[in-house]
């Protein structure tokens, strides 16, 4: 099953420039067609659930986003202190500053135990 970018753009409700950055980003066309453009259903389906787990990429215990470096990086030493929920330190290769929100399983863990 195949489809044109406005077939898609109706069945996802984007519009088609976000159609066409999917493309420039690796969303496959079938071979051979120019425009109009024919993507086939199961490259779509692959295509975004790359880009979602692309997306969750889940930062380790010591690690921030860099938006400096555009992926996880470890603080500073040194540099790593807690500012209300958030955790903030400076990256360790561009020395940009970062920031993560405290989950809470986290938070709980760094409270003390009052009740045994
Ligand atoms: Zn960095």
């Amino acid at each position: 099953m195949s489809y044109t970018v406005s077939e898609l753009t109706s069945i996802l409700g984007v519009n088609e420039k976000t159609v066409s950055r999917w493309m420039e980003s690796g969303l496959k066309t079938v071979a051979g067609c120019s425009k109009p453009y024919l993507i086939y259903g199961s490259d779509l389906q692959a295509f975004l659930k790359s880009k979602d787990e692309k997306r969750k990429a889940p930062l380790k215990q010591n690690e921030f986003f860099c938006f400096g470096c555009k992926r996880p990086r470890r603080a500073k030493r040194g540099s790593k202190k807690v500012v209300g929920d958030k955790e903030k330190g400076l990256c360790a290769v561009c020395s940009v500053k970062m920031s993560r929100t405290i989950k809470p399983s986290q938070k709980y863990y760094q409270k003390p135990l009052f009740q045994m």
